[in-house]
């Protein structure tokens, strides 16, 4: 027997006729070169309805990809509902990949129209010629100077939105199940593979992000995504943020924590969310401004260090909320939310319950596997294996069959390449990368947990630990520390300091002090950078 419900598809075209209809006279922030901009979202979707006729008149075909190269602003959020509500397939770039994966990235996807921000346009205009299907360049005037090549490929925002009618019907999209956006992993293994995400899992991870036991976000909230609109839809903070009602407010091309910190104090911010490495440099000016409004900070992309969150919690009262997941997730896969059972627990068992990954969202389901033999691991949070992720919003393959079955099981799930344990209650624990485990002696040592010590060091500003070859043990860790301005620190104190706090064999066999951990393209420590530097690095005997 069949339920009788209404069929509807589950598309964001209701994403974007739920704010108009209710939420027009909610604020949207923008920052911009001088100063900031405001809009209303009753007149943020008249643009859109009017970018949504600019498609129509630049000949864009049905299912176009629709290429971004854009800071986080009110006008990229114009693309990102314009494109999915008239059945193109958003495609933000990443504007911090080299130039070649750049073009590869276009042309696997097919890029039909790219826009972009005119400070950005000069790192993306040397590149056009080799991107064989962009036909048009659309620039967004962001106030910089940068030149503007006399090219007919080129074409003005403001010029085309003045020069469009708006759209005056009701957006609407058949199947829910067709492409709404697309992004592609950052590519820190062989070629970026394409993430596509449809309209249903878009809607259903945006409904999540609005629940209390993952974001909460309510239309009271004002939220700031720090994370960039090209890295996973910004965790789902403009949907999610939209769909609530909440307000927005976007840094723009000014990423500096210093303005970050301002943006957050002006504006009364409730919910913000950023990779670990913005929020380490936020730190030292936490003192300098009023964050009392802030009620959640989300934090992920990377292990968050527990002395991170937990110098939040004593400098401004919050700690940060630890979620988990990757682009084919959606990216939110698991929250580190608090539980009731939690209440009873001491400040420090709750810091330490918050360094983990967290319990998997509503609607995601996680398991860890014996990498080899495929058979499911015990939640005893001593057996470590795969973790392996299924669900609504969970890649089920790469765009154009990239990657072949390798990163999906035979049973449809996603191999991750992270290497978990979980605890009775479901919160995972991530101990590594696989390909960033340092393997020694037939053990295995995680180079996340041996950060999070060396950070807890109070002259240690941060610090990545890299696998050396080793012909006795096949590997050995080397610290690489980049020590706190007007503090000093030598490899012995280090060592000293780690002696008692973790395993014997587990303490690094070389400490390198660096200016900086070399950052990807998001933001996260890029360890293949290290890698390389430390390529023929000899240990100590
Ligand atoms: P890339 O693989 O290029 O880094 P993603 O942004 O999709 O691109 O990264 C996903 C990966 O980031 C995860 O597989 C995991 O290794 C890491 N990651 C994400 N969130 C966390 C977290 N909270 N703790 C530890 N690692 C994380």
């Amino acid at each position: 027997m069949l339920g009788l419900m209404q069929d509807r598809p589950l598309s964001l075209t209701h994403v974007f006729h739920r704010a108009e209809r209710l939420f027009g006279h909610k604020r949207i922030v923008t920052g911009q070169a001088g100063g900031e901009r405001e809009t209303t979202i009753a007149d943020w979707a008249v643009r859109v309805r009017r970018l949504a006729t600019v498609f129509d008149t630049l000949g864009l075909s049905a299912d176009a990809r629709v290429g971004t190269f854009c800071w986080n602003t009110d006008r990229h959020l114009e693309l990102y509902l314009a494109a999915p509500c008239t059945g193109r397939v958003l495609h933000t770039l990443n504007i911090r990949l080299f130039p070649e994966q750049l073009v590869y990235i276009a042309n696997h996807a097919e890029d039909e129209i790219v826009f972009v921000d005119r400070s950005l346009l000069p790192l993306l205009w040397p590149l056009v010629d080799q991107m064989t299907t962009v036909r048009t360049v659309v620039v967004i005037d962001d106030g910089a100077d940068a030149a503007i090549p006399d090219d007919p490929r080129i074409r003005d925002y403001e010029e085309l939105l003045a020069a469009a009618e708006p759209f005056a019907g009701t957006f609407h999209i058949d199947d829910e199940n067709s492409a709404a956006a697309m992004c592609y992993t950052s590519g820190t293994t062989g070629n970026p593979k394409g993430v596509v995400y449809s309209h249903r899992s878009a809607v259903l991870h945006s409904l999540v992000t609005l629940t209390a036991d993952a974001f909460g976000l309510a239309e009271r909230d004002i939220v700031l995504p720090v994370v960039p609109m090209f890295h996973a839809n910004a965790w789902g903070l403009p949907y999610g943020a939209l769909l609530a009602g909440a307000e927005l407010v976007f840094p723009g091309p000014n990423m500096t924590p210093a303005a970050i910190a301002e943006q957050l104090a002006r504006h009364r911010v409730t919910v913000t969310g950023g990779v670990p490495t913005i929020w380490m440099g936020m730190r030292p000016l936490l003192a300098q401004h009023d964050l009392s409004a802030l009620r959640a900070i989300l934090c992920g992309g990377s292990a968050v260090p527990r002395a991170l969150s937990e110098a939040y919690r004593e400098a401004i009262g919050i700690p940060m909320l630890h979620a988990w997941g990757m682009t084919e997730t959606s990216p939110i896969a698991s929250i580190s939310s608090g539980r009731s059972h939690q209440d009873a627990w001491t400040e420090d068992e709750r810091a330490d319950a918050r360094a983990r990954q967290g319990q998997p969202a509503p609607l995601v389901d996680l398991r860890i596997a014996d990498p080899e033999s495929g058979q499911e691991l015990p939640w005893d949070d001593e057996a470590t294996g795969e973790l392996q992720a299924a669900g609504p919003w969970i890649a089920r393959e790469y765009y154009r069959g990239e990657g072949g079955g390798t990163q999906f099981t035979e049973d449809g799930w996603l191999r991750t390449g992270d290497v978990a344990a979980v605890d009775r209650w479901g919160y995972v624990r991530l101990v590594d990368r696989t390909k960033d485990l340092v393997k020694s002696g037939g053990e295995w040592i995680s180079s996340v947990d041996l950060e999070n010590e060396i950070m807890a060091h109070p002259a240690v500003e941060e610090a990545a630990v890299i696998a050396i070859p080793h012909e006795k043990w096949t590997e050995r860790p080397l610290a690489c520390v980049v020590v706190k301005e007007g503090r000093s620190l030598t490899g012995e104190e280090l060592i000293e300091f780690l002696t008692p706090r973790v395993a014997k064999w587990w303490l690094p066999d070389a400490v390198e002090f660096i200016d900086e951990v070399p950052k990807t393209s998001v933001g996260k420590f890029s360890k293949r950078t290290l890698r390389e530097k430390f390529g023929d690095y000899t240990l100590p005997s």
